[in-house]
């Protein structure tokens, strides 16, 4: 069957090989034909050789963590044939730590964890992939066209679920919440935001293209100012720029008893002029918290397929902005500036 794979490590190793092997009865009871998968920054990191391991015993590891499928076989009863499956991309480590062995292999302890088409497990950019029943989670039959927007709604979900949790330390009554960034993950966590009730504003540099209106079908106001320059203190903020100026500049503007979540990651390398004790000051005086959150446990997919089955559809549709045949995978791998998602169709 046709694959998309890399060599870890080799940048230029992108291939759609023909003659990928079946998936393997021992990766789990659910046979999964492919329908699309979601490509992210994680990928082209991979493709340009900075990241990624392949499967032990292997040099080739087959692409894709955001899936979405139709399933097959399942002889556990769990699923039915036709159904919608998306797969949970982290596995838990095999020690396991004290997180991974409640499930909560989001927290992993020792970083022995292992996930689909990024580290260890093979991905889901294949014809056909298997999948055990608890990592399996199925999608109600009007997603088929968006239900790959899974993945990123389950990191999404997860902060949501941690600042919920992390506002329950003193009464808590949040009004407005603010986004920065208006890539697929910040537009998701608008989303989230919006079905929670607040007052959502997005911050993005664009002010072409489709990011102002996709904000604002949310009922969100969309800024395109810098965030030290926004003339209201969020109760919550979600970072999802990762660029350094932006996160600092969060961490300070948050409301008292604010939340700052960040879930971009940045590159690094690069220093700027900061006033560290100003910004100690800040979340002293104004009980403020900042966290990180990444990945997503069993408990935020399944909040994530909730989310987008509230959530109007054709909005979510409007989140894809290419949808390119396996074919033409190389394309599909070639970001554009217009793009906030692209996905590799499997159907077409
Ligand atoms: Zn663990």
């Amino acid at each position: 069957m046709r694959a998309v794979t890399v060599i870890p490590g080799v940048p230029g190793s992108l291939r759609l090989l023909d003659d990928y092997p079946e998936p393997a009865t021992d990766e789990g009871a659910i046979l999964v034909e492919a329908l699309a998968v979601g490509i992210c920054g994680t990928d082209i990191e991979i493709i340009e050789g900075h990241y990624g391991e392949a499967p032990p015993g292997t040099d080739h590891l087959v692409l894709g963590h955001e899936s979405l499928g139709r399933v097959v076989e399942d002889p556990t009863g769990t699923l039915q044939p036709g159904d919608l499956v998306a797969g949970i991309v982290r596995h838990p480590d095999p020690l396991p730590c004290p997180n991974c062995a409640v499930g909560e292999w989001d927290m992993c302890r020792n970083g022995m964890f292992t996930e689909h088409g990024i580290k260890g497990l093979p991905g889901f950019a294949r014809q056909r992939w298997r999948v055990q029943p608890r990592f399996a989670v199925g999608l109600h039959p009007a997603l088929r066209e968006v239900g790959v927007l899974l993945e990123p709604t389950s990191v999404v979900a997860k902060a949501w679920e941690h600042i919920d949790r992390i506002g329950q330390r003193a009464e808590w009554q949040p009004q407005t919440a603010l986004i920065t960034g208006a890539g697929p993950i910040g537009l998701l966590a608008a989303l989230l935001a919006s079905q929670r009730g607040l007052a959502v504003h997005v911050l993005d540099l664009a002010t072409e293209g489709p990011k102002p209106a996709l904000a604002g079908a949310l009922g969100a106001t969309y800024h395109s100012e810098p965030v030290d320059q926004l003339d209201f203190e969020p109760d919550i903020i979600v970072e999802c720029t990762g660029a350094p100026v932006v996160v600092l500049e969060a961490m300070c503007k948050a409301a008292l008893n604010g939340i700052v979540c960040l879930t971009g990651v940045s590159t690094g390398g690069r220093t700027i002029d900061f006033d560290a004790g100003a910004l100690n000051r800040t979340l002293v005086l104004e009980n403020n918290v900042v966290f990180g959150s990444v990945n997503a446990n069993r408990r935020h997919w399944d909040a994530a397929a909730d989310a987008l089955a509230r959530a109007d559809h054709a909005w979510l549709g409007s989140l894809i902005t290419r949808r390119v045949p396996l074919s033409d995978y190389a394309r599909a791998y070639s970001p554009s500036p217009d793009d906030i998602k692209v996905v590799l169709d499997f159907t077409a």
